[in-house]
This record gives structure tokens, sequence and C-alpha cells, in this order.
């Protein structure tokens, strides 16, 4: 570890905002990264309420800060103030990455979608070659739709309310809908599914998914985008239907590297991030 100069009035200052979001594992890996470049940067949560989400982008401008993570229930808000916006921040209406570019302009990317795609290529799976099942409807569902639809999967869309899933899957060309009342209809569409992603909190609490595990077969790719916990019912039950499973560590990786990216103008070191966030989490 290079490791950083001490904070001075030359260090310069990222943070996140969000309500609530003193949980937040964005420090974690941030000063992680920092501490491997040796860069004089520091990252910080600052807890902001609901509806100052515009406010908070105000104030980044007023007090300089050299980048602003943003979630729930911040990112349409902070979205709505910014200068300009990337394709994915623009079509979801949405941002979690906000910085200043050389020309003074206040940028907005949604970097969920993209770190999702590159989570599953630095596995070596091609996303763009799946036939997917995504389970959510909201944000990073949204998010995942537009990245999936982007490299060509094939995507069904399911969520308890189809009209949800109806706007979700409209946001990837070819996207279809389905709800998740009727499961035998589920369980069909996850069973040829090459891909399953869960984009729902569900598992954060021990909930199991609402298909049959026997949906679940050896051969498929399940993705978790909980990582709190690392192993979730689903992903229990995919492994041991004999599936690839994967928690939503990689795709927080990936977001959190392209802000990175965004905010420093380098590339993120990636080993770093990802040893700080298993000590964390494995602990
Ligand atoms: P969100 O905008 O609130 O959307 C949540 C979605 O889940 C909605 O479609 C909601 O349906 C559905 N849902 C919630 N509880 C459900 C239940 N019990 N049964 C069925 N559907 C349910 O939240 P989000 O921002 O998309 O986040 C969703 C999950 O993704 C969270 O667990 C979050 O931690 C995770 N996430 C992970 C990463 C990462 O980097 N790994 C990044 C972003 C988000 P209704 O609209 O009907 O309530």
């Amino acid at each position: 570890m290079t490791g950083r100069p001490p904070v001075s009035g030359a260090t310069q200052v990222v943070g996140i905002i969000g309500d609530p979001i003193r949980h937040s594992l964005s420090p974690l890996l941030y000063n992680a990264a920092f501490d491997a470049l040796g860069l004089d940067w520091v990252y910080v949560v600052f807890p902001v309420a609901a509806g100052n989400g515009a406010a908070a982008v105000d104030a980044f401008r007023t007090l300089g800060l050299s980048g602003l993570n943003v979630t729930m229930p911040h990112k349409a808000d902070c979205a709505a103030r910014c200068d300009e916006l990337t394709p994915d921040a623009a079509a979801l209406g949405a941002v979690n990455t906000v910085w200043t570019g050389a020309d003074g302009q206040v940028r907005g990317d949604s970097t969920d979608g993209e770190g999702f795609l590159r989570s599953l290529t630095a596995a070596g799976i091609e996303p763009g070659a799946q036939r997917v099942l995504l389970l959510g409807a909201g944000g990073a569902a949204r998010a995942i739709a537009r990245a999936l639809g982007r490299v060509g999967a094939d995507l069904t869309v399911a969520a308890r309310r189809i009209d949800a899933a109806e706007a979700c899957a409209a946001v990837a060309s070819g996207g279809r809908a389905i709800d998740t009342v009727d499961v035998a209809q589920l369980d069909a569409v996850v069973g040829v599914a090459t891909l399953v992603v869960n984009a729902t909190p569900i598992g954060m609490h021990g909930e199991a998914q609402p298909f049959s595990s026997t949906a679940l077969h050896e051969g498929q790719i399940v993705v978790d985008t909980v990582y709190h916990p690392l192993e979730t019912p689903l992903l229990a039950a995919a492994r041991a239907a004999g599936a690839d499973a994967r928690p939503g560590t990689g795709m927080l990786l990936h977001q959190a590297a392209l802000a990175f990216e965004h905010f420093t103008g380098q590339p993120a070191p990636l080993d770093a991030m990802q040893r700080a966030l298993t000590r964390h989490l494995t602990v």
C-alpha cells in the first residue's frame, strides 16, 4: 500500500450523499483506492435529507468538491441540477456520480448499468449473449436493463407491478415484461434464462426469491445485486443447483471504479478496492 499524504489544505474532497447513508461502503472503497495510488484525496459521507438533493449539487459547486456520489433518494433531483448528463443518466433521469469537467460544467452519470456489465465481462461472461430474467423494476433494474439492452441481450423483466415491469423493459429495445404473481410463468422464464439477476432488496433479510428453486439449474449464471449478506437465499439456491452464483459486490466495485475514473481521470486500482471490500465483508 502506497499511503496518502496527511490531510492538508491541498487535499481534494469527494463524498456521497444519501438518506440513510452512514452504512455506506463507499468511503471504504474510495479511500482504499486513494491509499493505493498515494493520491491526496479523501472520501467522506454527507447525510442529506430527502428533498435536498438539488441543494447538495449547488453546495458541491460552492464548496469546490472534487466529486460526489449520489444514492437514494436523491438520484433524480441531482440529475435535474447537473449542467450535462451522459446518455445513460439522461435516459434514466438519474445520476449516481457528479463531477466537474475541465470546462467547469457539472456533469452527471449513472454508472450502475455499465458497472454491472463490467462485472460480468471481468468474470469472462459476455452480457450481450445472454437470455436474461431481471427481477425488479426500480432504479438498479432500470440501469441494468438499459445496459443489457445496449449490448443486445435478450431481456425479460419480472416485477410485482406489471406497469413498472413494462416501463423497465421499455428501457431496453425488445425488452419483455411479466409479473411475479404467476409463479408458473415466472418459473418457466427462469428455467430458460442463461442469466438471472435479482435487482430487488429480496434476500437482504433472508427472504427467498419469488420463484421455485427447482427452476435454477447447472450452467446458469445467477447474479444478486444485494451484497449484504454476500450469500443470499437466491445465491445459496443457485449454488446448490450447480449454477454460477455471483453477489452484488462485483457491480458495487465496478460502478465505483467508473465513478473513480470520472473524479480523478485515472483508472481505478481495482485489486486494492476489491481487497478492502472482501476484508470488510468477510470479517
Ligand atoms: P428501488 O428503486 O427501490 O427498487 C426496488 C425494486 O424492488 C422495485 O421494483 C420494487 O418493487 C422491488 N421490490 C422491493 N421489495 C420487493 C419484494 N418484497 N418483492 C418483490 N419486489 C420487491 O431500489 P434500487 O435502487 O433499484 O435497489 C434495488 C436493490 O439493488 C437493493 O437491494 C440495492 O441494495 C441493490 N443495488 C445494488 C447495487 C450494487 O452496486 N451492487 C447498486 C444499486 C442497487 P415495487 O416498486 O413494487 O416496490
